[in-house]
């Protein structure tokens, strides 16, 4: 990778000044770095300027892609911070900051022996060092693919660590963003360093298999195609194969037997509007029999990480078991890019709001969560840590969502109890909680809410929080509401004591 390939590149979707801006940061930058070399005897700029590359080809905003120029010109080549926010501005150099922070988290991160039991943390650390810009961890993504894509010059041991690291905290994270793409080129890379027998293993035989289906395959693609333009449906169908460290993983959960996995290669199927979705896979049920316990409704309940589409498998006269993915572009782009799809350049409006207000409600719902952290983290002092507490549960466990019987939808951490879901609405909507219906059926206060449940809160004047509630909330949101409305019952309590006693001593 050359400067000008990268200047090329960006001259496709950014404007002149915003080019300039980028090419200034490029010379910035090999001054910088200038005499080191990457452990591939390569000189070391070419490290930042594929990170740039890469945030490019994300579709990233332009001082994303410069800040992943300069990535490294703070903690590697002795540049101040206040030196970048001069010459390239405040965003920029927030940006830089955030990713310097985050590299110093997981060296940190390094010092553990054993990584397994520390995940939570670590991923926590990394998202304290997010602090108060999201772009930050979509450039530490680019930065982490580069290296893992060069890791073959690492010594086994710092590449064992990498890998671990990457496969335990950067995927998952790529996963939290919705970034799928990201998340399987991570892992893949990842796997082949930390299980290098396992990860051939698995390849010979994925080939194996793939290389009786992938004919009849054709066959049952042309069959569909045809079937589509009878009914007028424009659509892109192509093949997607798992990928190695999914089938890995999935193989473990089937006891090793590779007959119980149907989704080898499933047919993708991309159309323009939700509705030609269903339409889709009307047509591929009449033609095909369905396994009518794998069809997935995604369009209507998106997985927690915002994920969209319908699966469905089917079973051709032949006897061939096949996966189909049903979605419309949107929904295709979001399942490959994530969060990465919101800063868009295309879309420079999102970025610009988000810039402005540096909340998320500009984003999708499924990524609320990050406004949550960024709430907490705004709070913090100088030097002070984040509790453990405040952390954890909202934010990394899985997510379900829940709507109002009106059909609102709200989001939650796995494991929420109605309480929850109450104080989420309002807070008075919690305080005032008398019982609560779920699907229409009682549900008790002390028992979890599933992803997909419908909600009603009964609410009574007369009811009022109790003590007790504190064992019957799990997020940070509800506890704080609760806390602050128990505080202030007592308050009011001891006034219309005092009062009352006031009032008998005049009598
Ligand atoms: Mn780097």
């Amino acid at each position: 990778m050359k400067k000008g390939d990268l200047i090329e590149h960006a001259r496709q979707y950014y404007d002149l000044e915003q080019v300039n801006r980028l090419e200034y940061a490029v010379n910035f930058a090999s001054t910088a770095h200038k005499g080191q070399n990457r452990l591939s005897g390569e000189p070391y700029i070419i490290h930042p300027l594929i990170t740039a590359d890469t945030l490019i080809s994300w579709g990233m905003d332009i001082d994303s892609a410069i800040a992943g120029v300069l990535h490294d010109t703070v903690e590697d080549a002795g540049v101040e911070l206040g030196q970048i926010e001069s010459l390239f501005g405040h965003d920029v150099a927030l940006l830089v900051d955030g990713v310097t922070k985050v590299s110093q988290a997981s060296s940190e991160m390094k010092k553990f022996e054993t990584y397994l039991p520390k995940t939570k943390d670590n991923l926590s650390k990394l998202l304290i060092a997010i602090g108060q810009d999201v772009r930050v961890i979509i450039i530490k993504l680019a930065d982490r693919l580069h290296n893992l894509k060069t890791l073959q010059y690492l010594p086994p041991e710092k590449q064992k660590k990498i890998a671990r690291e990457s496969l335990e905290v950067f995927g998952p994270m790529a996963d939290k963003l919705g970034m799928g793409r990201v998340r399987m080129e991570i892992e893949e890379l990842a796997f082949s360093y930390l299980d290098p027998v396992e990860y051939k293993k698995m390849k010979i035989l994925l080939k194996k298999r793939l290389g009786k289906s992938t004919r009849k395959l054709g066959k049952i693609r042309s069959e569909v195609d045809s079937a589509l333009k009878q009914h007028n449906i424009s659509a892109d169908i192509n093949g997607r194969v798992k990928s190695i460290y999914s089938l890995h993983k999935k193989l473990a959960k089937v006891n090793g037997n590779i007959d119980d996995i149907y989704d080898l290669m499933a047919l993708r199927i991309v159309v323009e509007k939700k509705e030609d979705c269903y339409i889709v896979l009307g047509i591929l049920h009449s033609l095909y029999k369905p396994m009518v316990s794998r069809i997935k409704d995604y369009i209507s309940t998106p997985k927690p990480n915002g994920y969209q589409s319908l699966h469905t498998t089917v079973i051709t006269p032949t006897e061939q078991i096949v996966e189909f993915q049903i979605r419309t572009e949107k929904m295709h782009e979001f399942a490959e890019r994530g969060l990465a799809a919101s800063f868009h350049y295309h879309d420079q409006k999102i970025t610009k709001d988000y810039i402005e207000k540096r909340n998320v409600t500009s984003l999708p719902q499924n990524l609320h969560w990050i406004s949550e952290l960024q709430e907490v983290v705004g709070k913090l002092k100088e030097g002070e840590e984040i509790s453990k507490d405040q952390l954890d549960i909202d934010l990394f466990g899985d997510r379900i969502f829940v709507h109002s019987p009106k059909g609102d939808i709200y989001d939650l951490p796995e494991g929420a109890l109605p309480l929850d879901f109450a104080y989420l609405v309002h807070s008075d909507v919690g305080r005032n909680a008398y019982s609560f219906r779920v699907n229409g059926k009682i549900h008790a206060f002390d028992k979890p809410l599933k992803n997909g449940d419908i909600i009603e809160v009964v609410t009574k004047k007369s009811s009022q929080p109790k003590q007790s509630w504190r064992q019957l909330v799990t997020t940070t949101h509800a506890r704080n509401k609760l806390q602050a409305q128990l505080r202030q019952s007592s308050v009011v309590g001891m006034i219309s004591t005092a009062t009352s006693i006031l009032r008998r001593k005049s009598y």
